[in-house]
This record gives C-alpha cells, sequence and structure tokens, in this order.
C-alpha cells in the first residue's frame, strides 16, 4: 500500500511539473534602454539623470491640433515655402542640408541652427511630427530636439506608448524634468510646442539668474516657468557659462526623419 502512494504522489507530481513546463513563458520585453541608475543624482537627491525608475508622466489626451500662425511682429523661420535663408548648418555653417517641400522640413544629416545667434528671452512655436511608420523604441524612435540659447534642449520624441525614461521623453528638458504629463500624439500626427524662454543673466562669470522655461506641449502645459539646472547634456547635467546668455535655436539630427513646420520666434521686450 505504502508503494502505491509513494507512486501515486510521483505520478501527481510529474503531471504538476509537466503542466508547469508546456505553460507559455512570459513574454519577454524587448530589450530597450529606459533608464539609467550608474549616471550621476539629480540635485534634488532623488533621482539620477536619466533614471528610468522616475515615474512615468501620466498620459493626457490633447485637444484638437490648432497650429498657431505668426503674430505680426514674429520671424519666421520656417514658413510655408522651401526658404531656409534663415538657418544654416552647425557645423562648419554652411547651407542647410535638410530636404524641405511646401514649408515641411524634414530632419538630415547633421545639426542645424538659426543664423541669428543672439537670442535672449523669447516666445517660439514648433511644429512637429515623429514618423508615422514606427521604428525602433524608447530613444531611437522619433529622436530629434529643440536646442534654446544653442545648449538647453526641450526633446523631441515619438512618446506615444513608447516607454523611455521620463527626462528624455518628448517634451522633457532633457536630462533634468520630465513633463508634468504626456500630452503627446500619435506617431505621424502633426505636433506643438509653445515655448516661453527667459536665458541666464551673468555678472561676469557669476551665474545670477539661471534660464527658466515655459513649454505648452500640444497646448498642454508641461513646464511653467521651470529651471534649468545648466546646459543640457547626456547622462549628466551640464555647468552655466557666460555664453549661454544668449544663443541660437538649434534642431538636432538623431537620426529619425522628423518633420518640422510653421515655426517661428517672438523676443521678448521687458514690460514698461
Ligand atoms: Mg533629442
Amino acid at each position: 500500500m505504502k508503494k502505491i502512494t509513494v507512486l501515486v504522489a510521483c505520478l501527481l507530481a510529474g503531471a504538476a511539473i509537466s503542466a508547469q513546463q508546456t505553460q507559455t513563458p512570459p513574454a519577454t520585453p524587448p530589450p530597450a534602454p529606459t533608464g539609467y541608475q550608474d549616471t550621476p543624482m539629480q540635485p534634488n537627491g532623488k533621482w539620477h539623470v536619466h533614471d528610468g525608475m522616475r515615474p512615468q508622466p501620466r498620459v493626457v489626451t490633447p485637444g484638437p491640433f490648432v497650429s498657431l500662425a505668426p503674430p505680426s511682429d514674429a520671424i519666421v523661420l520656417l514658413g510655408s515655402g522651401t526658404d531656409l535663408s534663415k538657418w544654416q548648418m552647425t557645423q562648419g555653417g554652411g547651407p542647410v542640408g535638410w530636404p524641405v517641400a511646401d514649408g515641411v522640413m524634414s530632419s538630415g544629416k547633421g545639426m542645424i541652427r538659426t543664423t541669428q545667434d543672439d537670442f535672449t528671452d523669447y516666445q517660439l512655436h514648433v511644429e512637429f511630427a515623429t514618423p508615422s511608420e514606427v521604428k525602433g523604441n524608447s530613444q531611437g524612435r522619433g529622436n530629434s530636439g529643440v536646442f534654446l540659447n544653442g545648449v538647453f534642449e526641450i526633446q523631441v520624441l515619438d512618446s506615444y506608448q513608447n516607454v523611455t525614461y521620463p527626462d528624455g521623453q518628448a517634451s522633457a528638458m532633457y536630462g533634468q524634468f520630465p513633463p508634468m504629463v504626456n500630452a503627446s500624439r500619435k506617431p505621424g500626427e502633426w505636433q506643438s510646442y509653445d515655448i516661453i524662454f527667459k536665458g541666464p543673466r551673468f555678472e561676469g562669470d557669476t551665474l545670477k539668474q539661471p534660464a527658466t522655461v515655459t513649454v505648452l506641449h500640444n497646448g498642454v502645459t508641461v513646464h511653467a516657468a521651470q529651471t534649468y539646472l545648466g546646459p543640457t547634456m547626456h547622462k549628466q547635467i551640464g555647468k552655466y557659462a557666460p555664453s549661454n546668455a544668449k544663443g541660437y535655436i538649434g534642431l538636432q539630427d538623431h537620426g529619425n526623419p522628423v518633420r518640422f513646420r510653421n515655426i517661428w520666434i517672438r523676443p521678448l521686450a521687458e514690460a514698461q
């Protein structure tokens, strides 16, 4: 009797093991560099630069797209035609090699920048669309960027159902502050940034007032007079230098074909 009990127990155990073995294993997520833990801590002492454990911003569906036409005193950087005369290659300063047609410019080889390089405080409107054909993930999907005073990046990325480290997603102050919420539209759809930037102030070499930025992503506030901790860098935070007080507007080539249109800027005057 004892032998039979042992035999039945062995059979049951074997059945349990084989049932476990035939279960479908959990799907392994695709490898994605969603963050870093070996980077410096943010000054708040809570998160590393590009910390993948930082909370993901809540998703907000923006209202219908509205294309904001330039006001009469705006400097139109990219209008309805093919005029790229207000832009140059960042390296070398030659004419821009990015393709343009009917007011739509697609990011190509090399970073570009405005020819004007003395912007300080301004309102900047940018419309962009990440590729409608989704390729890659995390930072490899629709990556570009808008550089304020040449060194402070507002990230451009396809952040529609695309997890990445929060301080690197669309409209993030890259490597420093995630947007308050994720107001991204779908891949291929036109989106807008309305950026109000105040450049840093120096007395001699001493920083007197850091740069601040307010950003609306698709009409949704994602930064409200947030302070830049320093110039944008990958995996670290840059240090302020007097040369950051003014600069150009730059657009990043990150190897993904991101489209841009309707870009204009209004330098801000002090209230009288
Ligand atoms: Mg970028």
